[in-house]
């Protein structure tokens, strides 16, 4: 790999917005100069994320971790430094050197390049290869198929959607001549091996369309039948490096920007109807890729929505079914609600259809859908008896839902509405909630791993240090030029001495630099003072700021000396060190109280 100068990196990073970028991944509230939102490294409820766009570094005060834009991405994409830096620059229309390598040295770059590197370029040529084939001779019925579900060409477009010839090797026999490995294409789930060892495609005479990270990397095919003998129906690529069942949501890529805009998030089942939904206008529109609902996907759309509509089929799945994906919402406190397509006329209704034939009454459907806790009961309510066995066995159904709420005032209204739709007293329905013993709590719904997966636990336990020491980080934060002239020898904190030390070795003072530099128990005090905003006034004099800081460090720091400095000083005549030693005095006490 061809080196990036160090000023091209700091860049890159200068003119990438850390908070745009992030907001992507996290839903960012603004307080003061930093942004806040839910930790994607931990699971956590009340956000103790942070970035600072000023300074360009964000820190958890959660779990710890911290960084700048560069490493953000590349952790949480699993990606290499090279590949966000090429990204990021990319992304803002930075020109960073073209690697020129004889072939030995491309040869070896490329071995080099990261299995998922490799995969995602693979996956980006067969969608090509597969958009080719659609508009070819061969892909007349595809795109007969594709007329007759009223998909135009600008989305077909958008959601690479192509044609998977007949034949068994058309796509085998395209890698061979692009000189693709194919042991790479084999683990990429795009063809097979033979007995004989000769190759065959995954996807046969079959409309396809791409599956995508939430960056919109191509990482999975999905492919419907043209030919209705043939089975099954829809297919997706198996389970890989990059695709992972359950992980990733149909169109979210493109919904991203218009869920954060509205706050709403629709989730639809299939992967045709978000594309036709988004083709009408109804750009919030996701699936889960032909899985139920799971709580990966939840926290997933919970990065990005307020609140989501969950749009039923008019058959729907079962209660039990229903029961789940409620259940996952509530343990991620993202509020759901329910619009459940009604059966016309015996048929029933997709939200394609409705989309393309009646867009106000699906936008109405949309508006209207019901609470999806209230849904649940209403099921519940309207199969269960009128006798005292049903209603029991009603309120033992709902229960660990119920359970499950964690602010107290919506459980007690929640009680009321079921009391209310089983005819019983609301006191009732609280006692069962007491005293159901837990070991019928939820029988057939499974602990999903990512709502039961804990924080990881902090290895380092945090400290304050003291407040001249973080005034004088505070102060630097903002005047960087400062740097070189603190005598870290001065400093009575030796991990605040150790940080000054190697920040003046380093010759680099930027946060996410001292941040990584910083010794790990007091990086949660760096990471504020840094985001402080204390020094920032324009009129102060730097100078004269700084002085009083070093001045104040200089002074003892336990009130018996202090006292005792102070009457010397008076005897002294001293009146200048005197009001020094007042305001350390009075600093002492504040900050002991
Ligand atoms: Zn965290």
């Amino acid at each position: 790999m061809g080196l990036i100068p160090e000023d091209k990196i700091a860049e890159i990073r200068d003119r990438t917005d850390i908070v745009a970028v992030i907001g992507e991944y996290v839903t960012l509230k603004r307080t003061g100069v930093n942004h806040k939102g839910l930790c994607p490294f931990h699971n956590e409820k009340s956000p103790s994320f942070n970035v600072n766009a000023q300074k360009q570094f964000f820190h958890c005060f959660g779990c710890g971790k911290s960084g700048d834009v560069i490493s953000f991405v590349s952790e949480l994409e699993g990606k290499s430094f090279m590949e966000t830096l090429r990204e990021l620059a990319k992304r803002s229309g930075i020109e960073l050197p073209e690697e020129r390598r004889s072939p030995r040295d491309e040869e070896r770059a490329r071995a080099a390049e990261s299995e998922r590197a490799k995969m995602v370029r693979l996956h980006e040529l067969v969608a090509k290869f597969y958009r080719e084939q659609l508009s070819s001779s061969a892909g007349q019925a595809a795109r007969a198929y594709l007329e007759s579900r009223g998909l135009d060409e600008p989305t077909a477009e958008k959601f690479h959607v192509g044609f998977a010839p007949a034949g068994w090797e058309a796509l085998a026999r395209h890698l061979e001549t692009k000189k693709v490995p194919v042991e790479l294409a084999e683990r990429a789930g795009l063809i097979r091996r033979r007995e004989n060892g000769s190759h065959f495609d995954t996807f046969v005479n079959r409309v396809v369309y791409a599956l995508t990270s939430p960056m919109g990397e191509v990482i999975g095919f999905g492919g419907r039948v043209i030919n209705p003998e043939d089975q099954p129906k829809y297919k997706n690529s198996p389970e890989t490096l990059l695709f992972k069942k359950g992980e990733n949501l149909f169109g979210l890529h493109l919904a991203k920007h218009a869920i954060r805009r509205g706050g709403r998030a629709l989730v639809v089942e299939g992967n045709f109807d978000v594309m036709t939904l988004h083709q009408v206008g109804v750009d919030y529109a996701v699936a889960p890729q032909g899985t139920a609902m799971t709580a990966e996907q939840v926290k997933l759309l919970s990065r990005f929505a307020k609140e989501v509509v969950l749009m039923l089929d008019a058959d729907p799945a079962g209660r039990a079914a229903t029961m789940k994906v409620v259940h996952l919402f509530v343990e991620a406190e993202l509020p759901c609600r329910i619009a459940q397509l009604r059966a016309k006329d015996g048929k029933k209704q997709d939200p394609d259809e409705l989309a393309r034939k009646d867009l106000p009454k699906l936008q109405a459907l949309i508006d209207h859908a019901q609470d999806a806790v209230e849904f649940y009961f209403e099921q519940v309510a309207a199969t269960s008896a009128p006798t005292v066995p049903g209603r029991v066995a009603a309120i033992e159904e709902v229960a660990p839902l119920l359970r499950t709420l964690r602010d107290p005032l919506a459980r007690d209204l929640y009680c009321d509405k079921l009391a209310s739709l089983l005819k019983v007293e609301t006191a009732l329905v609280q006692r069962a909630l007491r005293t159901a013993p837990p070991e019928r709590k939820m029988r057939d719904v499974q602990p999903q791993p990512a709502a039961v997966e804990a924080a990881p636990l902090r290895d380092v336990a945090q400290r304050r240090i003291p407040l001249t020491h973080y005034s004088l980080l505070a102060f630097l934060g903002q005047h960087g030029d400062y740097w070189p002239r603190v005598d870290a020898s001065l400093l009575k904190d030796d991990a605040v001495k150790t940080l000054v030390a190697s920040a003046q070795e380093g010759r680099t003072f930027d946060a996410p630099w001292l941040l990584n530099a910083c010794p790990a128990e007091i990086r949660d005090a760096v990471a504020k003072a840094l985001s402080s905003e204390e020094f920032a006034g324009e009129g102060d004099d730097p100078a004269r700021a700084f002085e009083a800081i070093v001045t104040a460090i200089r002074l003892p720091s336990d009130l018996p000396s202090l006292m005792n400095e102070r009457s010397q000083a008076i005897e002294r005549g001293d009146f200048e060190l005197t009001q020094k030693l007042n305001a350390r005095i009075n600093a002492v006490r504040r900050s002991s109280r």
